[in-house]
């Protein structure tokens, strides 16, 4: 065996045996599976044994979840950690969600390329570019300004020239490119807020958060006629929805 190919043998099995250490192995393109691209396996990982394993199958989400560089989307400290099953802290005392609530709430909404979304709590953009990868048009509101510029360069960086930020409070929703197909909020209010309820098109799906601090249930939504069909889903634990005063909704 010649030297070159022995170290690519030592890096492949490095990069299977690196789950959690912060080992960028160069290549960093996510979608070409024939080269070992930038946390590849652990990516791999994460949606066998943290999404499929807990009954999301479907290839568009999931092709998603394998496509979209968490890494990318977390402090630098946070790097080996990426792809853990947890929430980890992005700043300004938000956190990133764990992988399966966001896997969750982006199959429980059921999307087609051609839907318009809107996402409230931009946070670090993840759940944005998941969005983006999926559908053609994407809205994402964050109230905390530098968060939501941080997210806005990185999720250009990226590409997503689908996905439009807004600074602001999402608790108003996004009136200028109303109706939407679909809506996912990623902090929590106590009730849901009506100006969200009215930007929802027809046969449109919401999926939020309601509750108080820290005790919360994820609700679907579904706009039929002047009516929204309510299923509680799952209890959850997000950060609460707050407007630019800091003050809970
Ligand atoms: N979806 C994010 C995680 C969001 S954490 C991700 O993928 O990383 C919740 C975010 O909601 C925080 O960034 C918080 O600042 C934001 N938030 C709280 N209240 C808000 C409001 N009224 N409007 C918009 N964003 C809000």
């Amino acid at each position: 065996m010649s030297k070159p190919k022995t170290v690519v043998c030592i890096c492949q099995l490095l990069i299977g045996l690196t789950i959690h250490m912060g080992c960028n192995m160069g290549n960093t393109n996510a979608s070409d599976n024939t080269t070992p691209s930038s946390y590849f396996s652990e990516r791999k990982r994460m949606v066998e044994y943290q999404i499929r394993a807990r009954g999301i199958d479907d290839k568009k989400v999931v092709d998603a979840f394998l496509r979209v560089e968490r890494h990318r989307f977390v402090p630098d400290r946070y790097i080996p950690h990426a792809y853990e099953d947890r929430p980890l802290p992005i700043g300004e005392g938000q956190t990133i969600s764990q992988p399966y609530i966001v896997a969750y709430m982006t199959h429980v909404l059921s999307l087609s390329r051609s839907d318009k979304v809107l996402e409230i709590g931009t946070g670090s953009g993840y759940q944005a570019a998941i969005l983006g990868e999926l559908c053609d048009h994407v809205f994402t509101v964050e109230v905390i300004p530098s968060l939501g510029r941080k997210a806005e360069g990185l999720l250009n960086e990226l590409g997503y020239e689908n996905v439009k930020v807004k600074i602001g409070d999402g608790y108003e929703g996004w009136e200028e490119y109303a109706p939407y197909d679909a809506v996912i909020v990623t902090c929590a209010p106590t009730h849901v807020p009506e100006p969200l309820k009215k930007q929802l098109k027809e046969g449109g799906r919401m999926i939020i958060p309601v509750g108080e601090a820290y005790d919360q249930t994820l609700v679907l939504l579904r706009r039929i006629g002047d009516r929204l069909k309510e299923e509680r889903r799952l209890p959850v634990r997000f950060v609460p929805m707050v407007n630019e005063t800091g003050k809970t909704y």
